[in-house]
C-alpha cells in the first residue's frame, strides 16, 4: 500500500517542483481528472523504498488575495482528508509568513500527521528561514532543496518516523 501524501502550502514554496522530483519521469502516471480535480494532480511517486500516492495542490496564484486565503484552506484541508501524510512545504529562504501561519494552523486543527519541509534551503542564506519554521508549532523543520534534491534523505527519515 503506497503512503498518500499531499503536498500543501502557500504559492510558490516549491511544492510542484517536489512533487515532480518524487514522481520521477518514469513513475508518473498523472491523473488530471478534468473537471473534477482541477486543483489537485495525482502521480504514483518513491523516495528510497517507500512508494508513495503524491497529491501536489495548485492554482489560486490569478485569484484575488480576499478569496485566496479561504480557497487555500479548504483546498488545503480536502487534500489532507484524503492523504495519510501532509507535508507542509515552506520557504525556507522568505522565511515564515502569514499565509504559512494560516496553512499551520489548520494543519494543527487535524489529526493527520504532518512533516513540516523547509524547502530551497540549499543556500547558506536559508539557515535563519528553516529555524523560523519551528515555530509554526509543528515539529522539526526537514531542511530540503527541490529543485537539487538536497535533504532527501532527512524527508524520508521523517516520512517514516510519522506514517
Ligand atoms: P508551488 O507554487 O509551491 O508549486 O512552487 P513551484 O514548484 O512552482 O516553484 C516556485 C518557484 O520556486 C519556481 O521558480 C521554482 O523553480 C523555485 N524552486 C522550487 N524549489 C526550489 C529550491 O529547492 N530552491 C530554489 N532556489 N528554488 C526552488
Ligand atoms: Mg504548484
Amino acid at each position: 500500500m503506497p503512503l498518500k501524501l499531499a503536498i500543501v502550502g502557500r504559492p510558490n514554496v516549491g511544492k510542484s517542483t517536489l512533487f515532480n522530483r518524487l514522481a520521477g519521469k518514469k513513475l508518473a502516471i498523472v491523473d488530471d481528472q478534468p473537471g473534477v480535480t482541477r486543483d489537485r494532480k495525482f502521480a504514483a511517486g518513491r523516495l528510497g523504498d517507500l512508494d508513495l500516492e503524491l497529491i501536489d495542490t495548485a492554482g489560486f496564484e490569478n485569484v484575488s488575495d480576499e478569496s485566496l486565503e479561504a480557497r487555500m484552506r479548504a483546498q488545503t484541508e480536502r487534500a489532507i482528508e484524503e492523504a495519510d501524510v501532509a507535508l507542509f512545504v515552506v520557504d525556507a529562504r522568505e522565511g515564515v509568513t502569514h499565509m504559512d501561519e494560516v496553512f499551520a494552523e489548520v494543519l494543527r486543527r487535524h489529526d493527520r500527521p504532518v512533516v513540516l519541509a523547509a524547502n530551497k534551503a540549499e543556500s547558506r542564506e536559508s539557515g535563519t528561514g528553516v529555524m523560523e519554521a519551528f515555530r509554526l508549532g509543528l515539529g522539526e523543520p526537514v531542511a530540503i532543496s527541490a529543485e537539487h534534491g538536497e535533504g532527501m534523505a532527512d524527508l524520508y527519515a521523517a516520512l517514516l518516523a510519522v506514517a
